[in-house]
């Protein structure tokens, strides 16, 4: 099972690409996809990020 990195609440994998950035349902942190296999996820920056142009 993956976790929210912030709650620890389990998060379900759905048909999800990578890259996909999606609220976790307990604590609304948004997270990003990570992996498909496993399944991973890591915490989405909450701002965009000036990347440089
Ligand atoms: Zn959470």
């Amino acid at each position: 099972m993956t976790q929210c990195p912030e709650c620890e609440a389990t998060v379900e994998s759905r048909a999800m690409v990578l890259g996909e950035i999606f609220p976790c349902q307990d604590c609304g942190t948004e997270l990003e996809v990570t992996g498909s296999v496993p399944f991973t996820v890591q915490p989405a920056p909450k701002e965009a990020e000036d990347w440089g142009e």
